[in-house]
């Protein structure tokens, strides 16, 4: 038999938003699909699998259905060390994440990548926002939740501003965006990288991997973790860098309260106090999505108009409600040190700080400095709060445990007065207690109404 008359048979592992999303994708080009989930699958998964015809096995994974696979998708939440991956590897069959599909078949359209271990979502936004005010057909995708291949099959657009994490990195192959970002690198998702922060640094880096120099690749310069690692490589694309401690020739920085950013001939300046979002680490991801705009040839007016007019999102840094004169934020999206980081430093009220859940390995002395200084007692709010207690048991005025949303709620409240702060900047996972971020997000503000 001829093989260019033989299917193609892609094999999908994991039904979620991406893998549905390559599962239409892959269809609709004409590939034989076939989708794999070792767990149950959601009910609105399923049926849009039935209506497009594409069959589908869950509660288990058929190696005779899936090692016959021209091509597998993985999604980005199962680890090579997983025995299925590892039997495809040892069979040889390629094997590639949901973004190298959709990438496959985006046609002329063009792709602004945005990684890094913090701010992601929010710069995403951002950038789509501004996109969006400037008139662009754009469409928000990736790791923000929604499925890139999906936008692709359903409602293609001429760009794409994708939210992309290390583990999405980790399964592409030619993926090229023309303008990549990377925010930021601190320690997180070790126990996917042998534990070796090298691992991690590389895998962020792969975002500028098949890069030109006719692509870009805006990033902070005031990152050491990425400045280091920049010293060892020779970048293919057009760096662009920003900072808030230098004044650079091109990309952007912030000196006093003005941004300033060069690019190419454009200049644009503004004040950070027309920004929309607020905080030293917003200041960054205004910058970063101000830069990605003008790179892409937005008009300085339309960047000024969307940067001031942005909303925040849902569980980072959100305004809840003033109870009696205590201010309530949910930052439940915080799920390690350095977004704790961030939140605390933005402070500038005395803090009652609810901390805890499912620790992936964190070192809480890098909190303890602003602890002292801005924190007047922890609410933990976990099932282990052990590893916390023992961490601030020096420099926090008062700790307190609880082991749900409400009675965290109730305890802060009570320490607090008038004219203080309670944040949830939890720093952990969310699985001990929670579905996830938002559903704790969603009960502490559940909570807060209710006082
Ligand atoms: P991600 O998508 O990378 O998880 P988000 O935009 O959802 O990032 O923000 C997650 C958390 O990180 C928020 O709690 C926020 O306060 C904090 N954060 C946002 N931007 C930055 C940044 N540039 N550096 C450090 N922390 C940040």
């Amino acid at each position: 038999m001829s093989t260019t008359n033989m299917q193609h048979r892609l094999v999908i592992l994991g039904s979620g938003e991406s893998g549905v999303g390559a599962a239409l994708l892959g269809k609709q080009n004409g590939y034989e699909v076939f989708v794999s989930d070792g767990g149950k699958i959601k009910d609105i998964y399923k049926s849009e699998l039935t209506q497009n015809g594409i069959p589908f096995e869950e509660g288990m994974h058929s190696e005779a259905l899936i090692l016959n696979a021209n091509e597998v998708v993985k999604s980005p939440g199962i680890p090579e060390k997983a025995e299925m991956v590892k039997k495809i590897r040892a069979k040889g069959i390629q094997v590639i994440g949901e973004i190298e599909l959709a990438y496959r078949f985006k046609g002329n359209s063009k792709i602004i990548a945005i990684t890094g271990s913090n701010g992601k979502s929010t710069t995403t936004s951002l950038i789509y926002h501004i996109c969006v005010t400037a008139g662009l057909s754009a469409a928000l995708v990736g790791n923000i939740g929604y499925s890139f291949a999906k936008q692709i099959a359903e409602d293609p657009k001429d760009w794409y501003i994708a939210e992309l994490s290390s583990f999405q990195l980790d399964d592409i192959i030619t993926f090229r965006p023309d303008v990549s970002m990377l925010l930021n690198i601190t320690e997180d998702h070790l126990d996917r990288y042998d534990y070796k922060f090298e691992n991690y640094i590389n895998s962020k880096f792969r975002i500028i991997e098949n890069q030109t120099m006719n692509d870009y690749f805006i990033y902070c310069a005031d990152d050491p973790v990425i400045e280091q690692k920049l010293t060892t490589l020779i970048l293919p694309t057009n760096p662009l860098p920003f900072s808030m401690k230098q004044e650079l020739k091109k990309g952007g920085y912030i000196k006093g309260d003005q941004m300033m950013l060069r690019i190419q001939e454009e200049r644009v300046s503004m004040s950070i106090y027309d920004f929309a979002l607020k905080g030293k680490h917003n200041n960054y991801n205004t910058m970063a999505a101000g830069i990605a705009a003008a790179t892409i040839g937005i008009r300085k007016e339309k960047i000024r108009e969307a940067v001031k007019n942005f909303h925040s999102l849902e569980h980072r840094m959100e305004f809840v409600a003033m109870v009696r004169g205590v201010e309530f934020i949910n930052d439940s999206k915080a799920t390690n040190v350095n977004s704790t980081w961030y939140a605390l430093e933005s402070m500038n009220k005395p803090t009652v700080l609810i901390l805890g859940g499912t620790d992936k390995g964190n070192d809480y002395t890098l909190l303890a400095e602003l602890v002292k200084e801005k924190v007047k007692a922890i609410v933990c709010m976990g099932v282990d709060n052990k590893k916390i207690i023992e961490a601030f048991k020096n420099t926090a005025p008062l700790i307190i445990e609880t082991d749900c949303a409400k009675k965290a709620v109730n305890t802060a409240f009570k320490l607090a007065t008038k004219g203080d702060v309670v944040l949830l900047s939890p720093a952990c996972a969310s699985f001990d207690l929670f579905k996830n971020y938002e559903d704790r997000g969603i009960q502490f503000k559940d909570a807060v109404k209710e006082l």
